[in-house]
């Protein structure tokens, strides 16, 4: 069956065909493509098309599909069993590989998916400051968690609306949504509210909004409004962990904020290497909250599952190596650099930029700061470069608001693949 054939049966059984609403191309419109295979930088579809890929499962694929470490991992802990509800030594070895690179945690959780790890963090967070309210930026997504599906209304700070039917305004009463960037719409939520707020949540790259950087100032101000009214600072790192760096988007932080820590991080994607595994995690004292030791109940039946420990642990044994990161962030800045110039060249208005892995750009002349700058860059251009790209086997996220990845499987002819299709498609944009 063909891409459209398979697109039209799945619409049968499948709301939308999808089990995943982005991946139904809405935003940038034609028939999705249904992949058969993937092997290191590539994907072939239904049809036998083949593309390069940047989308990279949206993150986890940090090695490239096949990679044969990790391949070896998982076949070798599947014949051993896929699940058992029971503790195993894998675990502890993923919880400690994962408390080894980031400083901030002691102690994690594992669970299946970011969406579950965010929704727990919240939970964690109330339950160890006895308090309710929650701060989210508009343009951050934390997975669909009731609480979290929430934007603000005119990029003023107003308690949100729900973003979604079927969740009731009373669940999100207590979610307050401010613009990304914003010092103004914070300090003024804890100068109104500073006694009830539980914790600040941010992706400190955010990539559901493409790529935007929160403002290093931005940063450290929230660490201090936090510390002086007890609340907790919670780092969303579903997309940015192990991506951006070995020591994740904090490290990258605590760079320019010297002792820069988050109280809970929240990780997914890469620390599963394709595999549905997420984790949270904080100090040794906020995590006593959780149970079996706290009354924060948190659980999980296939949470900590051994083939996808086994995944996890084989990938960030790889990404650990010397110079990983580095090579990973060259590829990528050249990339970016490339996609650039050309855009230049063409005459057409584009910014780009990158950390680690991970990259964004706009059919715009200057950087994005929050939500409502990256919903006025040029959708049409977008599109229509999408689809250029896609008709000349590149796969790019399909939609303005998210981030693209590079993994270290692409290689120099990948790259220059990539930016000669980009030419093609420019000149005609
Ligand atoms: C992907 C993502 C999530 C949700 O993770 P799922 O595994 O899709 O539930 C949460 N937060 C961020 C920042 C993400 O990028």
């Amino acid at each position: 069956m063909n891409n459209a054939q398979l697109f039209e049966r799945a619409q049968q059984v499948i709301p939308g065909g999808v089990n995943s609403p982005v991946r139904a191309f809405r935003a940038v419109g034609g028939t999705p493509r249904f992949i058969a295979r993937a092997q290191g930088a590539c994907m072939w579809d239904a049809e036998g098309q083949k593309y390069i890929d940047y989308i990279g499962s949206w993150g986890p694929m940090i090695l490239g599909h096949g990679h044969p470490a990790v391949l070896e991992a998982v076949l070798s802990a599947a014949r051993e069993g896929f699940s058992y509800g029971a503790p195993t030594e894998r675990e502890v070895e993923l919880a400690e590989a994962i408390i080894a690179q980031v400083p901030s945690i002691e102690q994690v959780r594992l669970v299946s998916s970011g969406t579950e790890a965010g929704m727990s963090a919240i939970r964690l967070a109330r339950g160890a400051t006895g308090r309710s309210k929650i701060i989210k930026f508009e343009g951050c997504y934390h997975g669909h968690a009731d609480a979290l599906l929430v934007k603000a209304g005119s990029g003023l700070a107003t308690f949100g609306h729900p973003t979604s039917a079927g969740v009731p305004a009373e669940v999100v009463q207590h979610t307050l949504v401010l613009e990304y960037n914003n010092l103004e719409q914070i300090e003024e939520a804890f100068r109104t509210q500073g006694a009830e707020i539980a914790c600040v949540m941010i992706e400190p790259i955010a990539g559901n909004m493409n790529f935007v950087r929160a403002q290093v100032p931005f940063v450290k101000r929230i660490r201090e409004l936090c510390d002086q009214h007890g609340a907790l600072f919670v780092f969303d790192e579903v997309m940015t962990g192990f991506r951006v760096a070995l020591g994740s988007a904090q490290s990258v932080f605590a760079k320019a904020i010297p002792g820069f820590k988050p109280d809970i991080s929240v990780f997914g994607k890469v620390i599963g290497g394709g595999m549905p595994l997420a984790a949270f995690g904080t100090t040794r004292q906020i995590m006593q909250n959780l149970a079996p030791l706290g009354p924060v109940y948190q659980a999980g039946t296939l949470s900590g599952n051994p083939v996808a420990t086994a995944c996890g642990l084989a990938t960030l044994k790889e990404i650990s190596k010397p110079g990983f990161y580095e090579a990973l962030g060259a590829k990528t800045q050249q990339l970016v650099a490339g996609l650039t110039l050309a855009a230049r060249d063409a005459g057409i208005p584009f910014v780009g930029d990158s950390e680690g892995g991970m990259f964004g750009f706009f059919f715009t002349s200057e950087l994005p700061q929050n939500y409502n700058v990256v919903m006025a860059t040029d959708k049409e251009r977008f599109n229509r470069f999408f689809h250029g790209m896609l008709d000349r086997g590149v796969y790019l996220a399909p939609a303005l608001y998210e981030a693209g990845f590079v993994s270290a499987a692409h290689t120099d002819a990948d790259i220059a693949a990539t930016l000669d299709a980009a030419r093609a498609v420019f000149a005609t944009l």
